[in-house]
Formats: C-alpha cells, sequence, structure tokens
C-alpha cells in the first residue's frame, strides 16, 4: 500500500505559487490580495481561517480578515461582500463556510463576483465546471484532481460518496469530465458497501468518522474528511480496515486538507492575474 503524501504535494504547488507570486509582485508592483470574511466564532472556522492566512502570508500573498458578529444581518454582509466586489485592489474573496443558520447561503455566496470567487462556488463558477469552460474550480475538488494526476482515470469505475456542492458534486464533474465513470453515492444511497466495493477510485467526503470500510482490492481511495474523535483527527475511511487491501490511500491528517489549502492559494493568484488584466 502506498500512501498519497497530500502534505509533500502541497509543498510543491506551493512552492510553484510562491514563485509565481514573486514574479506577479515585479510585474504589479503589488501582492495579490484574498479578502476573508468570517463570520461569528466557530472554533473549526477559527482553526481554518488562520491556517489558510498563515499560508498567504508564507508565500507572499496578502490577507486581510473581516470578521462579522454572529448577529450580522444578511443586507449588513451583501453590503461588506458588495464593497470588495468594487475594490480593485481585493483579488479574491472567500467567505467561510458554514454560515449561521439566519443568513442565506445560497444567496450570500452568489453575490460574489465570479471572477473573485475564490472558493469557486458561484453558479457561475459551478455551471462553466460542467460546461468544461472552466473558471475558477473549488479547491478540494481541484486539490483531488491533483493527487490523481498521473493515476489512470479515464474510463474507470470512480465511486463519490457525498454530494455536498463544495466537495463531491464538483469532484464527481470533475472526474465525468476526464471520462471516469462516476457513480455519486449519499445518505440515501441503498446498499452503498456493494457500491464502494466496486470502485477502482473511491472517493469519500461524508464528514462520518471512520464510516468506509468496504473497498476494492487494489483500489486508490481518497479520504476528504476531517473529524475529530477524541481528541484525534481522523478521516471518513477506515484507515486500519482497509490499509492491506488498497493500492494508494490519502492519509488524514496529511491527505487532502494541505491539498485544499495550496489549491487556495494557486486560486487566488489566478483571480489576481485575472484582475490585472481586467483592470489595465
Ligand atoms: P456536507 O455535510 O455538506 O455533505 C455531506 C455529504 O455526505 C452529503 O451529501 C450527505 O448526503 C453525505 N452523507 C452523510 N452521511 C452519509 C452516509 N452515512 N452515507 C452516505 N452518504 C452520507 O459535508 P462536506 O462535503 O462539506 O464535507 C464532508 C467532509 O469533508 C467533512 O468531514 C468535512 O470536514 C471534510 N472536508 C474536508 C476538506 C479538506 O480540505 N480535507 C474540505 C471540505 C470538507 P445527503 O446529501 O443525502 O445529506
Amino acid at each position: 500500500m502506498k500512501i498519497i503524501d497530500g502534505k509533500a504535494l502541497a509543498q510543491n504547488i506551493n512552492q510553484r505559487t510562491k514563485d509565481a507570486v514573486h514574479e506577479f509582485i515585479s510585474k504589479y508592483g503589488r501582492s495579490p490580495k484574498l479578502s476573508v470574511i468570517l463570520v461569528g466564532n466557530n472554533p473549526a472556522s477559527e482553526v481554518y481561517v488562520s491556517s489558510k492566512q498563515k499560508k498567504c502570508t508564507e508565500l507572499g500573498i496578502e490577507s486581510n480578515l473581516i470578521r462579522c458578529d454572529n448577529h450580522v444581518t444578511e443586507s449588513q454582509l451583501l453590503n461588506t461582500i458588495a464593497a470588495l466586489n468594487l475594490d480593485q485592489n481585493v483579488d479574491a474573496i472567500l467567505l467561510q463556510l458554514p454560515l449561521p443558520q439566519h443568513l442565506d447561503s445560497y444567496k450570500i455566496i452568489n453575490s460574489i463576483a465570479p471572477a473573485k470567487d475564490v472558493d469557486g462556488l458561484t453558479d457561475a463558477n459551478l455551471g462553466k465546471l460542467i460546461s468544461k469552460h472552466y473558471g475558477i474550480v473549488p479547491c478540494t475538488a481541484l486539490g483531488i484532481l491533483e493527487m490523481l494526476k498521473n493515476k489512470k482515470v479515464s474510463g474507470k469505475n470512480t465511486v463519490v460518496v457525498g454530494r455536498s456542492l463544495l466537495v463531491g458534486k464538483p469532484i464527481a464533474q470533475l472526474l465525468t469530465n476526464l471520462n471516469a465513470t462516476v457513480t455519486l453515492c449519499h445518505s440515501k444511497t441503498q446498499n452503498l458497501e456493494q457500491i464502494t466495493k466496486n470502485a477502482d477510485i473511491l472517493v469519500v467526503a461524508i464528514g462520518q468518522p471512520k464510516y468506509i470500510k468496504a473497498v476494492k482490492r487494489g483500489a486508490i481511495v481518497i479520504d476528504v474528511g476531517i473529524n475529530r474523535v477524541d481528541g484525534k483527527l481522523c478521516g471518513d475511511v477506515d484507515f486500519d480496515a482497509v490499509k492491506d487491501i488498497v493500492k494508494e490511500i490519502t492519509p488524514v491528517p496529511g491527505g487532502v486538507g494541505p491539498m485544499t489549502i495550496a489549491m487556495l492559494m494557486h486560486n487566488t493568484l489566478l483571480c489576481a492575474k485575472h484582475n490585472m488584466k481586467n483592470n489595465k
């Protein structure tokens, strides 16, 4: 069994981004800029935002954090985003999810200008994914694709478990675009074990610790889940139960997580280049 080392892969991608950021700075006289909006004080979101900002600093990307109170109104948040959309010095906007219940996430996400939508979650960017005219591709899906880069995907029986807009649907679509034969499973899927057992490539993003135990011999398994059990992180796949059956697997931590952040940095630079081209 081989471990797909997301940490090492992410380091390579980050180095390339860092070099490209230096080129950007010498060409345009400023750093690419990411604005992060954090609503409320969800402890997990605080951790994610701080690691994203730390990575920005490491790579020479400017980031600023806009904190909104847990009780922020929809119109206040929409106004904040509208101002960032208009600000030519802001290249990319990241709205940390989840939002508190009283806010309409769909409406708020879609108020972000598609060219600054660094997470690729607006209808415009998700639509482009379907038509293969890629705009900004969601970071986790892009990271998974990088992990599968040198592996044969075309024609493979590929199973994605989880159908969120953030992970499951975009990766299922990207793999379909690459000619994989994709089955998309979710909480209403019957006989899930029979389906996962037949997957040459299995991607799991469900948020259920160590849930998946049935895999095909020789499969490639991408475990997106990040769960905390008894103070320790684990994935959605039962690593110990499958490690002697699979051919390759991503660990948790150190798998998809670092790749997501690396692709966020990559997308920020992409937004910045696009912004400079458009505002010449
Ligand atoms: P969501 O809660 O938005 O979606 C979960 C999906 O899993 C839903 O489609 C749900 O089905 C499905 N599901 C839940 N339980 C089961 C089950 N028992 N059997 C089959 N399907 C099930 O989660 P996200 O997609 O946002 O995140 C999933 C996991 O990935 C989480 O652990 C999250 O922390 C992690 N994550 C990791 C990232 C990384 O960088 N490594 C980035 C983003 C997320 P239904 O639609 O029917 O409800």
